[in-house]
This record gives C-alpha cells, structure tokens and sequence, in this order.
C-alpha cells in the first residue's frame, strides 16, 4: 500500500483522528494568534520558503530569504525553452484538489484561475505550472527579500539571537525556519550548535530520501498513447518508474513522452549521461514500442535532482513511517522550525501543496 492509498483509507476508515487531534493540538484556541513581531530568517526558496516568506509578508512579519542556488523554485524548477508548453523538470501533477490554490494565495480578494486536467489519479496543468503558480502569486510578495547565491553553512541557535553564517556573511534572527531538501541535512551541510536533538537527528538519518530523474522525449508520432507504462518495481517500496503522455492535456501538437523515475529504478539514469543516457532511454523505449522511439526521435531533455548540488535527490521516499515524518517536521527549541515537502505534521509529505501547507504551520507555531 502506497502513502495515498494509506491516506485514503485513514479518510474511509475515520482513523485520521489522532492525525488531526494532534494537529488541532498544535494550534491555540479558535485558531487565534498575534503575527510574531521579531525578524524570521528562511532558508531555502522552494515552494515551503517561498510559501512560508508569502505568509509572513501577509501577516506583517520581518523576514529574509536565503537561497543557494541563482533562482528560485527549487524542485518546481520547468523549461520554456524545449517545446511550447512549459516542461516540469521536477513537480508535475497537481496531487489535490484545486481548492488548494485559493488555499495558499490566502486572500479571497485575488482571484486565482488556472486551468487544470484531471489525470488519474491526480490533475495537470493545463499549458501552466507549478512554478507559474508561485511565480505569478507568490514570488511577487517575497521577490525583494530573496538573497541569491548565500549558501547557509551553519546555524548557532545556542543565544538569544540566532546566527546564520553563509559564505556571503553573517545573518541574525530570532527565529529560523529550515525550508531545503532533506537530503542536505542527511549530509551534514549545515552544521548546528548545539546539535539537534537526538530524535530529530534519528529521523533525518532513519529515513529515506529516494533519487530523482526525469526526461523527456520529443517524436513525431505518438506511438505510445495516452497511457502511463508502469514498470514493476520490486519491492514497490523501493521506488517508482513510469513512461508517459507529458502532452496529455496541454494546447499543442506536439509528441512528448516523459519519463519519471524516483527511487531504486533511477539509478539507472542518474548513473548514465549525455549519449549514452539517451541511447539507454531510447533502446528501452524500443523495446516497449516495437522499435518505434529511434526511428521517430527528435530532441530530448534530462534532469538529474541528485547532480543538484543544492538538492542532492528526487524525495523522501512515498513509504516512511509517519511518526519520522512528524518528527521532521517539529520545530526546536522555540527557535528553529522546519518546513518544506519533506518538513510536514505527518499525515502527508512530498507534493508542493503539502511544502506550502507545512510553511502555514511552521508560522502558526511561530505565531503562538
Ligand atoms: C522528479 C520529481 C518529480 C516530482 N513530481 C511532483 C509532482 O508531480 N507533484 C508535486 O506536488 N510534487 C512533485 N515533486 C515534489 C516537489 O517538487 C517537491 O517536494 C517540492 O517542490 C519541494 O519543495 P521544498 O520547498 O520543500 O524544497 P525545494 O524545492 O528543494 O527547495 C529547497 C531550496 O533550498 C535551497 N537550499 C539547499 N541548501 C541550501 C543552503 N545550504 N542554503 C540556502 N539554501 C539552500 C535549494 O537551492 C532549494 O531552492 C517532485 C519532485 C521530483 C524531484
């Protein structure tokens, strides 16, 4: 059993109660709280710091964004170039319901359309993106408070104030919030003084974050319909690898077959590059399509998550327990807080809604 299916059956069952009593647990009476009125530092500007700057500039609160890489976006990272619909790089599919847009754009006086498909058994953007998304709704309020290029080292929560050290110097706040891949605190790149705590650094090291691939090919016919090929993956708990429509939905006439491999099954790709990455994806193609991929080959176009020096890997894996989940997401010590697709209360982990839903939480705590 997958963590969707996991989740659907807490919602049939009603076991989804101790989920959410301890959700409710975190929260003051009738939801009440005073926008904390000290200087908040984030760290990381994907779709959890991005989100969790948004709601701090809603609420009035001080904050700065440092990002390692030259650009924002992080795993929602698409290509304009390639065809004339935006390829996802990374976050595709829109796995909830469109309610959660208005949810994170939080003001009901901006109206938010965007024009989704449904894809069994989530939706798709329709000539969109996630990344268009916060560009267009998000970005716009935290775009000015975004340091570029400040790789954050290390973090001494050990005083009153918190000192955030990068190689383009020293930030001071009075609360952090860790907002980047798990995969970086699994390797040690930020340091922290005093350590954290041993139940913390046990999940982080207990749990697993998968490797992450992607291409996409473009043919000049579509030979391969509209539905996915999935491959059987042994055990399913090791990974997950599909070919598919990557134009299904989108206003084009173009053939472009995309491939996703997170996990054991992207191994195969992340070790491989340039020709021969092409020409493994392509004979394998074959196989499936009774030799019709290199016959009809035009352009192609990869992405390796765990080449990024910044992300390091695809996600946690589908497949935790979710007390480690929770556990990664709790905050320390009143002074650091965590959020991000990895960073959640538990009941969901991975997708951009749930980064952008673990950033209202963080500040909700932070708030109370
Ligand atoms: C192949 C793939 C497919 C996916 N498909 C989907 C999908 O279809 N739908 C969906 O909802 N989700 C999908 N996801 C998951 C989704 O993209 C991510 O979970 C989400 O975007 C993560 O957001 P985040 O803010 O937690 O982390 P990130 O987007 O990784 O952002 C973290 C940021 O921290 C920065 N950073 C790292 N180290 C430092 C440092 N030391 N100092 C400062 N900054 C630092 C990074 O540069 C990065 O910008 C997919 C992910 C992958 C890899």
């Amino acid at each position: 059993m997958n963590r969707k299916e996991f989740i659907k059956m807490c919602g049939l069952f009603g076991i989804a109660l101790p989920f959410q009593t301890m959700l409710s647990s975190c929260k003051k009476d009738n939801g009440a709280s005073t926008p904390f009125a000290g200087k908040v530092l984030i760290i990381g500007a994907g779709a959890g710091g991005l989100s969790a700057g948004y709601f701090l500039q809603q609420q009035g609160t001080d904050f700065e964004i440092i990002e390692a890489s030259a650009a924002y976006g992080g795993r929602m990272r698409i290509n304009t170039a390639f065809t004339d619909f935006p390829i996802p790089l990374g976050a595709e599919w829109l796995e909830t319901g469109t309610g959660i847009f208005q949810e994170i754009v939080n003001d009901s006086s901006v109206q938010v359309t965007i024009q989704t498909i449904a894809d069994n058994p989530d939706r798709k953007f329709v000539n969109y993106s996630w990344f268009s998304f916060f560009e267009d709704y998000i970005v716009p309020s935290v775009a000015g408070k975004i340091s570029y290029n400040t790789i954050v080292q290390s973090i001494d929560y050990s005083g009153n104030q918190i000192a955030v050290q990068t190689n383009n110097g020293l930030f001071t706040a009075d609360k952090v919030i860790v907002s980047v891949p798990l995969q970086i605190l699994k390797d040690g790149d930020i340091s922290f003084t005093p350590g954290l705590p041993q139940s913390k650094t046990n999940a982080i090291n207990e749990t697993t974050v998968w490797e992450g691939f992607k291409a996409f090919f473009e043919f000049n016919t579509n030979f391969y319909g509209d539905d996915e090929y999935v491959f059987p993956v042994t055990p399913q708990s090791s990974g997950q690898k599909i070919y598919y429509n990557a134009a299904f939905g989108q206003n084009t006439t173009k053939n472009i077959l995309g491939l996703f491999a997170v996990g054991t099954p992207a191994q195969d790709f992340i070790s491989r590059s340039g020709n021969e990455l092409k020409n493994f994806i392509l004979t394998e193609l074959d196989s499936i399509y009774a030799d019709q991929a290199t016959p009809n080959y035009i352009q192609h176009l990869t992405q390796n998550w765990n080449n990024e020096p910044f992300i390091k890997g695809g996600y946690l894996s589908d497949y935790e327990d979710w007390n480690k989940v929770r556990e990664l997401g709790s905050s320390v010590a009143d002074k650091l807080y965590f959020a991000g697709a990895e960073f959640t209360d538990g009941e969901n982990w991975v997708s951009v809604h749930t980064a952008a839903q673990s950033a209202k939480r963080a500040i909700e705590e932070i708030n109370s």
